[in-house]
């Protein structure tokens, strides 16, 4: 089989790793790949959003299975466009893809469902929203209805920060025209965990859990970041709790989609709050997520392709997912300064010792190789992932392998997967 993974980060660098095991699989295409993913993978340079180039490239290499990363393609009908010419692609349509593209059609959705979600209301007017924010009061999150880069939510601790946020996203559109629509969220307490499926639109296959630490700083201080570490499984989601995620959550919106006459295929993802015994829905990403998928890929046993194959054929209800049973912990090496502004080009050290690493993978996100030096080209740069007999052992060997690697202003958490040891203790 011949296929094409569109991304190039490190999910896409977990994908491609994954899907190369297959015994199935002869030629894999990335676009647009990265240093690591080069070594996996033909790097193709179209970017995720030229949905026309890609297309055509399938058609020309007669490629057999696409596989898309990131949600921009998904938004922008990249599946619709392949399916229309007999492409086979794993994600879901545009109209599905909604569920990330818009805050409020999700929140609408779990709303018909009766999905567990913070209170909230949705504006198309400022002065509606300005007057909410003024009734519901602080602390209170706004949103931006439609993709910002992860950067569309604000989480406010005073109304005057909501207020402004609110002026920010609609009145000034720092966002452009996701802010054309305002989503105004009861404020959440708890501990965040992520929770993926596969579905095919009606059977829902769910993953190994995983948890992801979000801010820059260690114990959880500092901004938003797209992603600083992950950690598979995440004891929080007792086997209990991940059936009551699947019944009370998953189901819903894939059953509540198909009355709707759209088939739900793809990877499905609920970024929840969960506080004792209630868990709500903060987002719905309609992908993997990064750094997530490095754990999860490193762990996955079953073969990647087949599973694909059998959400697209809708024989989910026949597949079953094997994983390895030690944990798995990814530590993300990120560039000085990110998630503010950070400088690119510099030449990392001390890939090459890692080579032969039996226990890890170290997963390229920002990287390119530039006369056969492997140098830095994004925020994040790279997912130093590694396992072990238990979680203790996995952070012990995925920080060995972080001491091998630097980069002047490298940056990252000394504190990946902490939560998970002291929950196992
Ligand atoms: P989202 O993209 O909607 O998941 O929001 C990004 C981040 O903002 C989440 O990971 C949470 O840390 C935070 N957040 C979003 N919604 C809420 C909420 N209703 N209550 C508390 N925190 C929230």
């Amino acid at each position: 089989m011949k296929i094409l993974v569109i991304g190039g980060g490190g999910r896409e660098h977990a994908l491609v790793w994954k899907i190369r095991q297959s015994p199935r699989v002869t030629q894999v295409y990335c676009a647009p790949g990265n240093a690591g993913i080069g070594e996996l993978a033909e790097l193709i340079s179209l970017a995720p959003d030229n949905i026309a180039g890609l297309q055509q490239f399938a058609q020309q290499k007669q490629i057999d299975l696409t596989v898309v990363g990131p949600e921009l393609p998904l938004s922008l009908g990249l599946v619709d466009a392949f399916e229309k010419c007999g492409l086979r692609v794993f994600g879901p349509n545009q109209h599905a893809a909604q569920l990330e593209g818009s805050k409020a059609f999700a929140k609408a959705l779990m709303q018909q469902q009766g999905v567990p979600t913070a209170a909230f209301g949705t504006f198309t007017n400022l002065e509606d929203a300005c007057r909410y924010i003024k009734k519901v009061g602080a602390p209170i999150v706004v949103k931006a209805d439609g993709l910002a880069a992860g950067k569309g939510v604000f989480v406010c601790a005073t109304v005057e920060e909501a207020l402004a946020a609110a002026e920010q996203i609609m009145g000034e559109r720092v966002f452009g025209e996701a802010g054309h629509t305002l989503v105004v969220e009861e404020f959440l307490q708890g501990e965040e965990a992520s929770f993926l499926a596969f579905t095919d639109g009606t059977t829902v296959l769910p993953l190994a859990s995983v948890q992801d630490h979000k801010r820059i700083y260690d114990d959880d201080r500092g901004p938003n970041t797209g992603g600083m570490g992950a950690y598979s499984p995440a004891p929080i989601v007792t086997p209990t709790l991940a059936e009551r995620i699947v019944q009370e959550i998953l189901y819903p919106v894939v059953n509540g989609l198909r009355e709707r006459g759209v088939v739900y295929k793809g990877i499905l993802y609920a970024g929840l709050m969960i506080d004792q015994e209630q868990v709500k829905v903060l987002e719905f990403n309609v992908r993997f997520g990064d750094p997530e998928c490095q754990p999860l890929m490193f762990r996955l046993q079953s073969d990647l392709v087949d599973v694909m194959e059998a959400v697209i054929d809708e024989r989910l209800a026949d597949v079953s997912l094997a994983w390895d049973t030690r944990p798995a912990v990814c530590v993300v090496l990120a560039a000085g300064g990110y998630p503010g502004s950070y400088e690119t080009g510099q030449p990392i050290s001390g890939l090459e010792s890692l080579r032969t690493w039996t226990n890890g993978m170290v997963f390229h996100a920002g990287t390119v190789k530039t006369d056969d030096i492997v140098v830095t080209k994004g925020g994040r740069v790279l997912g130093v992932t590694a396992g072990g007999a238990d979680i203790s052992e996995a952070i012990a060997e995925a920080y060995r392998a972080v001491d091998q690697i630097s980069w002047p202003r490298m940056q990252y958490r000394r504190d990946i997967g902490r939560r998970a040891l002291i929950r196992s203790r």
